[in-house]
């Protein structure tokens, strides 16, 4: 499922969505009131935490609120998404029941919504979502935020669930929506009593049979404060406890407010139930002798971050050099990234094609001819390949001085095929090249 610029390999691992509450009285005790700069730089702490998603809600869906007015509610969310998309890679995520608050957030950068009445609360909102083509979260509910604690009941909460989520993809579909573009989500605490909430997360893996992603929000609610007889403010241990079970129990999306610690708690969970790969080191070149380079090497820095396999770890300064094999064309950008990634080297090959091709690159044209982007294995830790259409280490790695003097900048010790270091080969192959220092340091 693709989210915003992102695709989501649901099944592979655990997303982590992050809680952005502009509200004033929001029950978790984090809500931001009005203050844009303190959602904005919250959001930005949580992407840089390494948070999937963030979710941005401005009217408190805590038993027993009031319900703020449409208008308020989009003048707290909307200057929060606008600043967000701009500061931000990862995907949004609109938070509301209203169709209006829902249009105003996609409009202003948001890419998918969470709907907590499960496309009931508003007749306008299935048709909002089908308009933008998002995603869209389908939670069940027993009444409304108002009265939904007053006395929950069930014959069975997981067939209620089942049944709520059915007749919502139905409701869905018929207003247009992608069925590929559901995820559905139990509701942790919405018209459930304590029982409710631990029979769900103890049962969750029969609502997988419907085949849709599962979103699960335990985070900090009051369930886990009646269990443990603690107040919000010390639901952590509790929390991560209902994590770690709803993913093995096959929750595929938990919303939370405690990055990055329950990341750690998914990542962890995630190597148990999913199992684990050792990530590998991988050192990537990046150059770009067409329109505006920099932008290319930035773009490719972005689509290279947001692949879910491969995480970029260091990037070195950028260098402006002449070009080798032939000489009429424009001087070259050039840097490079350590990664590190899960992905064969075949499979880290596809990706790195593909951000090429994405970015625009035409194939055919001469070799070593111009291009706006090009994106080079240069070292995959351990691994030595000869084939056809791959090589590895990169066979011209070690005469290039536009890739040893990056290289030893991030990775002075590493050692390279021909047993120099990427320290020693940069020294003694700048001194007959031309290169010239474009943007210092890993920010560009
Ligand atoms: P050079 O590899 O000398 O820098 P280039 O980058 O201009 O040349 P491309 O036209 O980008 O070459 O790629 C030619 C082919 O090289 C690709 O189709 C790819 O399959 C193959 N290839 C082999 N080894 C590697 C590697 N380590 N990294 C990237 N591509 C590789
Ligand atoms: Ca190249
Ligand atoms: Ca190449």
């Amino acid at each position: 499922m693709i989210i915003g610029h992102t695709s989501f390999a649901f099944g592979t691992r655990t997303y982590v969505m992050g809680v952005i509450n502009v509200t004033p009285d929001s029950f978790s005790g984090d809500g931001l009131g009005p203050d844009v700069e303190a959602a904005v730089a919250q959001g930005e702490r949580f992407a840089a935490q390494g948070v999937d998603i963030l979710d941005i809600g401005g009217e408190s869906t805590r038993p027993g609120a009031e319900p703020v007015p449409v208008e308020e509610e989009i003048a707290r969310v909307v200057p929060v998404i606008e600043q967000l998309a701009k500061r931000v890679r990862v995907p949004l995520s609109i938070d509301t029941y209203h169709a209006a608050t829902a249009r105003a957030a996609l409009e202003a950068g948001a890419h998918l919504v969470n709907d907590i009445t499960g496309l009931r609360g508003d007749p306008k909102m299935a048709a909002v979502v089908a308009q933008f083509d998002v995603p869209v979260v389908i939670m069940h509910i027993q009444g409304t935020p108002r009265t939904m604690q007053q006395n929950p009941t069930y014959e069975d909460v997981i067939a209620d669930i089942r049944r709520y989520w059915e007749e919502g993809i139905d409701l869905a579909v018929r207003a247009g929506i992608n069925p590929e573009k559901i995820i559905v989500d139990p509701g942790i605490g919405f018209g459930k009593t304590v029982g409710h909430n631990l029979e769900i997360l103890r049962r969750l893996r029969e609502l997988t049979a419907l085949g849709r992603p599962i979103l699960v929000g335990t985070s900090r609610k009051s369930f886990i404060g009646k269990v443990l007889d603690l107040p919000v403010d010390q639901r952590l241990e509790g929390t991560a406890a209902s994590v770690a079970l709803a993913i093995a129990n096959g929750a595929d999306l938990v919303r939370v407010h405690d990055i990055p610690a329950m990341i750690r708690v998914a990542r962890m969970a995630d190597a148990i139930v999913r199992g684990w790969k050792e990530p590998k080191r991988v050192y990537l070149g990046l150059g770009s002798n067409l329109g505006d380079r920099l932008t290319y090497l930035r773009q490719a820095v972005a689509a290279l971050e947001a692949e879910p396999g491969i995480e970029v770890r260091r990037r070195s300064s950028v260098y402006e050099t002449a070009p080798v094999g032939y000489a009429e064309q424009p001087d070259f950008l050039n840097a490079v990234v350590e990664i590190a990634t899960s992905l064969s080297p075949r499979a880290l090959l596809q990706v790195t094609q593909r951000i090429e091709q994405n970015l625009g690159r035409k194939r055919g044209g001469s070799r070593w001819g111009p291009r706006c982007i090009d994106l080079d294995l240069l070292l995959y830790e351990g691994v030595t390949v000869q084939e056809a259409d791959l090589t590895l280490p990169h066979p011209r790695l070690t005469e290039r001085a536009f890739v040893l003097v990056p290289l030893a900048e991030i990775a002075p010790d590493l050692p390279l095929p021909d047993g120099r270091t990427a320290q020693q080969a940069a020294k003694e192959e700048q001194t007959h090249a031309d290169l010239r220092l474009q943007s210092q340091g890993p920010e560009w």
